[in-house]
């Protein structure tokens, strides 16, 4: 059973994989042996990713020398990409498999999101959220699908969502219009894509956090940790390892059977 979630000799791209939710799955990536290309915009936070993550792979070596890619191959590495530039995209992507040499794993994870009621939000935030959640998503993802995935008959895509994209936000708490739609705009087109790749062996899938620490939530929850307890069935907000398990399995072979599915990890909130 172990095989179906190894990852030894796949190659990753994971989008904001420099910190929070992209580190977090990265992490479990490198773990299971795949080599992992990040990319995010700030180069100092990639390249402390990157040194975090071959110190992981080299840890996981001693323990097991099976489970892990071998010494010779760097877990990790990174480029740095603006990924609401389309023309930047296009060049990381051909970066990207010159370096990885093909990419079996993209992990659609990088995003941002403005807080404001929708009747005040800026339409420059407003596009900056259609230009990295949406579109770049997009674009990359068309990039890698067109380089390598469809040209070698398979793939596993992974878009980071969230339960915004599913619902709006529950009453009293953050008011984030252009955040729900861009990420409603990921799920359907999760949906749409299985749709259309299916046929080239790649599965599209996505995960819909609830709230994790990180950067982007830290003054949120600061406001409002104790009230998100109270509304979620296991009465906990996520933490560093509650999205590793269902990361692998849409990443690795234990999933082949799985396209088109968006998967809450959120502690029962979407459920009620
Ligand atoms: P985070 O800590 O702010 O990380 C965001 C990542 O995306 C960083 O690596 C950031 O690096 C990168 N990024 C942002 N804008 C970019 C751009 N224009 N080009 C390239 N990279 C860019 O936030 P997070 O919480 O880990 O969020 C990761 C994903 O999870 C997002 O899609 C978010 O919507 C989703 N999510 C988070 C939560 C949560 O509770 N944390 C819940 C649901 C969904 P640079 O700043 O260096 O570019």
């Amino acid at each position: 059973m172990r095989n179906l979630f190894d990852l030894v000799g796949r190659k990753a791209i994971v989008t904001g994989g420099s910190r929070g939710l992209g580190l977090q799955i990265a992490r479990a990536l490198v773990e299971q042996g795949a080599q992992v290309l990040l990319t995010a915009r700030k180069a100092d936070e990639l390249a402390a990713a990157v040194d975090e993550l071959n110190a992981l792979a080299a840890a996981s070596r001693a323990v097991s020398a099976t489970s892990v890619s071998p010494a010779s191959v760097s877990a990790a590495s990174a480029i740095a990409c603006d990924l609401s530039d389309p023309a930047a995209i296009v060049a990381f992507a051909s970066q990207a498999i010159e370096r990885l040499g093909h990419c079996d794993i993209l992990v659609n994870n990088a995003g941002a999101s403005w807080v404001a009621p929708a009747e005040d939000h800026p339409l420059n935030a407003w596009q900056k959220l259609v230009d990295v959640n949406l579109t770049g998503l997009f674009v990359l993802t068309q990039e890698i699908g067109r380089r390598s995935m469809i040209l070698r008959r398979y793939g596993r895509i992974l878009n980071i969502a969230s339960i915004a994209g599913l619902s709006g936000n529950p009453m009293n708490t953050n008011k984030t219009i252009a955040y729900n739609t861009t990420k409603g705009g990921v799920v359907n087109f999760t949906r749409a894509l299985a749709g259309e790749w299916g046929e080239h062996g790649i599965t599209v899938n996505a995960l819909a956090p609830g709230f994790f620490p990180s950067r982007m939530t830290r003054g949120a929850l600061t406001q409002m940790q104790a009230k998100l307890n109270e509304i979620t069935p296991l009465r906990r907000i996520g933490d560093d390892q509650d999205l590793q398990g269902a990361a692998l399995l849409f990443c690795s072979d234990a999933g082949k059977h799985i396209t088109g599915q968006i998967l809450a990890v959120d502690g029962g909130v979407s459920a009620l």
